[in-house]
């Protein structure tokens, strides 16, 4: 059994029935991480991105150790508006519902006190709400917080920002020492570290490490055998997914020297980005491979270090890396922005032990997929969309985008959507152009000029050149 499923955890049956139901198979790694301690009673921060499935955690936890039968406030969670209160509530119902008889209550301005006064009357067990409004029905003594075992501070960051600190405060005064005290924010400056401090209870610090939500990201393994090799594969990936960018990662400078050029060799716009280019050249690939004139960097880690391009929809792990915290480096770059990306890693038999490593910090069981068709080793390599052309001048000539666009479009033959980024360096412009139109751009500038006069200019790394 994956120890990402919540059966392995010690919750009510019910809850675990229900989370069936809900489509909540197994847990996100944030849960993995944090609902082990929580349904402990221990006191946890959750640091973790928007979406990461942070209401969950603490809503299973309040659902597991409530006592229905008592009809006494038991849990409380503070929110930073009445939107996100609504939905926590929305969630912890949805999450309870095969319990019956759950009173949730939500407690925020905007709803008369007197109408939230009578609903207490009837008996809550979870409140969940804003720190102004609970505050308010505390000093008017219209809420008995006594009997509270859990406290909830959701979205802390966001109601720092909005001010909340003293209310919150002044809640806590109200609530018995002896309680839960569970702590979820995306980012943890300073007021939280001291806020924690003073209420919570040597907390469990679950820090999310990575940067996008796991499950945009489509992971997959594919076992390489003698059967096949693994260019073969990987042409395989490449041909089935056609990443317009996609990093293609060795463990070696060595490997991706030799991978990049059988890579070319089959057709494929690819090429090496490892410590050995000269900065010029290193820089230069960076902007064909971020305007889309290259499709395909095979990268060692050191040199992807510092690479910053969204977009990025494939990342492919010719080899498996050294270890697992890498691993969750290298395919961190693909997905970003909540876009789908693809992950795929190719291993053999030799590399099975990095395999069991990774099972065990991912959390999740690992298992081979099928490599796409080998009929598609008979279709063409694809071709990156755009090329580009580079001129010989730049910032020093005081030239902009602008007039470059200019100068392409001016006798009206190149439309400017077919001309992609535009980047001024210091000496020299680099001009994405669709390929389709390349030598109609090429004519246009050696006919006209920029700013009034004429500079070199020629398209570079036009077609993939083919190695003896
Ligand atoms: P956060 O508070 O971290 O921003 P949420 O708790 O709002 O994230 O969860 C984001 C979405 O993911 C919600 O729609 C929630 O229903 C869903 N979700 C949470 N946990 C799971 C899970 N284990 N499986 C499937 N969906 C989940
Ligand atoms: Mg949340």
């Amino acid at each position: 059994m994956s120890q990402n499923n919540f059966s392995s955890l010690p919750l009510h049956s019910l809850l675990l029935q229900n989370l069936e139901s809900l489509n909540y198979h197994s847990m996100t790694a944030i849960q993995a991480q944090s609902l082990p301690h929580v349904l402990k009673n221990k006191d946890v921060i959750v640091q973790g991105k928007t979406g990461s499935g942070k209401t969950a955690v603490f809503g299973l936890g309040l659902l597991n150790k409530l006592d229905q039968k008592q009809f006494r406030i038991q849990s409380i969670v503070l929110c930073p508006t009445r939107e996100l209160a609504d939905q926590v509530a929305k969630e912890i119902r949805q999450l309870g519902r095969l319990i019956q008889n759950i009173k949730i209550l939500t407690l925020c301005g905007g709803t008369p006190l007197h109408t939230q006064v009578n609903s207490l009357a009837h008996g809550v067990h979870i409140i969940v709400g804003t720190p102004g409004r609970i505050e308010d029905l505390l000093q008017k003594n219209k809420l008995n917080l006594d009997e509270i075992t859990s406290l909830v501070l959701d979205e802390a960051d966001k109601m720092l920002d909005m001010g909340f600190q003293p209310s919150i405060e002044k809640i806590i005064k109200y609530l018995p020492n002896k309680r839960q005290t569970l702590l979820f924010s995306a980012t943890f400056p300073d007021e939280i570290k001291s806020i924690a401090k003073h209420v919570m209870n040597q907390p469990e610090h679950i820090q999310h490490e990575l940067t996008h939500d796991n499950e945009t990201i489509q992971q997959s393994f594919f076992s390489i055998n003698n059967q096949i090799n693994r260019t073969t594969a990987l042409r395989l990936l490449l041909l089935h997914y056609q990443p317009t960018s996609a990093v293609v990662f060795c463990n070696t400078k060595k490997a991706t020297t030799q991978l990049a050029k059988q890579l070319t060799n089959y057709g494929f716009s690819a090429i090496a980005l490892n410590g050995d280019l000269e900065q010029r050249d290193r820089n230069q690939i960076l902007v064909q491979f971020a305007n889309q004139s290259i499709s395909i960097l095979v990268a060692t880690d050191v040199a992807a270090r510092g690479l910053d391009i969204d977009n990025l929809d494939a990342v492919i792990n010719y080899e498996v890396s050294q270890d697992a915290e890498i691993h969750l480096h290298r395919i961190g770059r693909t997905g970003r922005a909540g876009k789908s990306g693809v992950a795929c890693t190719l291993y053999s038999e030799d590399e099975h032990h990095k395999i069991i490593q990774l099972e065990i910090f991912l959390k999740q069981s690992i298992e081979s997929s099928p490599l796409p068709a080998q009929d598609l080793l008979d279709n063409p390599s694809y071709q990156p969309r755009m090329c580009t052309i580079r001129i010989e001048a730049g910032k020093k000539q005081k030239l902009r985008p602008g007039d470059i666009l200019g100068t392409l479009t001016s006798n009206k033959q190149i439309a400017a959507k077919e001309i992609g980024k535009i980047t001024v360096t210091d000496k020299c412009t680099y001009v994405a152009v669709n390929r389709n139109i390349k030598s109609s751009a090429l004519n246009t500038l050696k006919n006209g000029k920029i700013k009034g006069r004429s500079f070199r200019f020629k398209a570079i790394n036009e077609s993939p050149k083919v190695w003896p």
